[in-house]
């Protein structure tokens, strides 16, 4: 069997130094919120160039708790992408804002920035682009926009720590990053967890006072705030996974540069493209094809896991009937969801297995 990711090889990689780091904290008897949290933030900060890095509970949160910082609220319309994970546009709605979605680029499925301006209003206060699979949106295009709009720009980096735009770390180059650190994604713990990165002092210090009830003194309360803390076992995590991750956003490149080479001759499918300005760090490799059931059939007769990011539109979902979208709305977006697939990426695939995994591709589109 072939997974799409190998989380136990991951930490196997790493055993000594997570056991030691999870023996620290449980010897240090602070369990959230503590020196370990201060040192991954302090790390993350200095990494990618940012005046503060705030953890917190989970991705989800980072977005809500940014959103809520920057007084995004009822009336207020956030532009974002309707292909990406539900968590994007959930945030928006839980702050009491509207989700306006704008289709996707064709090669690089990230939000289209020649189609926002069109839907820019006078209640538009943010853009959420959203670093998909690994690959940094169009920043500067968006950037562009929202300085001539007047909007703030949240980067949704829960897929993408690590990927670059003309040089600079994702997450750093809006007025606020979002990542996630759920197991699975390229930076992830054995847990929950989140992070906002800022150089906005006054966000900085909502954001801290929002994650622990709205208070900056223990039992005095000046908002409602959140619980959403990160807990210091993560955190300590974190900090070993940290000292990899470049070695393991180096190896998914190779893997994808492998897989780039051996499929480029299959015509029924579509490689991902990566734009030249960026680092791709390939959260996910996905691709396209017409005859994606007829694939991903015979991956999993072969036991090669494979995975649909994302089979529904986020327009098209049942929890969003009420803003009147309808099929055919986001045309680029819904032909990409109707032929993406996921085939294994993680740091430790080897060749031997992506050449079957790429066996299977070639011998399925090679019949007609
Ligand atoms: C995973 C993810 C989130 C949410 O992160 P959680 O830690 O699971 O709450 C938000 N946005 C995107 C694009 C994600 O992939």
């Amino acid at each position: 069997m072939i997974p799409l990711i190998d989380l136990k090889k991951q930490y196997g990689a790493i055993q000594e130094d997570i056991v030691e780091a999870i023996r620290e904290v449980l010897d240090n008897g602070q369990y959230i919120l503590g020196t370990k949290v201060e040192a991954l933030e302090e790390t993350i900060a200095k990494r990618l160039g940012v005046k503060h890095a705030i953890a917190v509970g989970n991705g989800t949160d980072a977005l809500v708790l940014t959103l809520d910082a920057f007084g995004i609220g009822e009336g207020d319309e956030v532009i974002t992408t309707p292909f990406t994970f539900f968590a994007t546009s959930e945030a928006i709605s839980r702050v009491g804002a509207t989700p306006v979605f704008v289709d996707i680029d064709p090669l690089t499925y990230q939000i289209n920035p020649d189609k926002i301006y069109e839907k820019v209003t006078d209640r538009t206060k943010a853009i959420i682009p959203v670093h998909l699979f690994g690959q940094p949106a169009d920043l500067n295009s968006i950037i562009e926009i929202a300085e001539k709009e007047n909007l703030i720009v949240i980067e949704d980096a829960c897929q993408a720590f690590g990927a670059t735009y003309d040089g600079k770390e994702v997450g750093s180059i809006g007025d606020a990053g979002c990542f996630s650190f759920f197991p699975t994604k390229n930076l992830g713990t054995i847990g929950d967890g989140g992070l906002i990165v800022t150089s906005n002092d006054d966000i900085a210090k909502k954001l801290r006072k929002l994650r622990v009830h709205g208070s900056r003194k223990k039992y005095f309360h000046e908002d409602i705030g959140y619980n959403s803390r990160l807990d210091e076992i993560h955190a300590a995590i974190l900090l070993v996974c940290l000292k990899e991750i470049d070695d393991w956003s180096r190896n998914r490149i190779n893997l994808a540069n492998y897989y780039f080479t051996e499929l480029m001759d299959v015509e029924a499918i579509t490689l991902p493209v990566v734009l030249p300005q960026c680092i791709h760090v390939f959260h996910l490799f996905c691709i396209r094809s017409k005859r994606r059931q007829e694939i991903m059939d015979a991956l999993e007769k072969a036991g090669i896991q494979a995975g649909i990011y994302y089979p529904q539109c986020l327009h098209l979902q049942k929890v969003y009937e009420h803003l009147g979208y309808s099929t055919g709305d986001f045309p680029v977006a819904e032909i990409v969801s109707n032929e993406i697939f996921a085939i294994p990426m993680h740091p430790f695939l080897t060749n031997v297995d992506q050449d079957r995994v790429i066996a299977v591709i070639k011998k399925v589109c090679e019949k007609e």
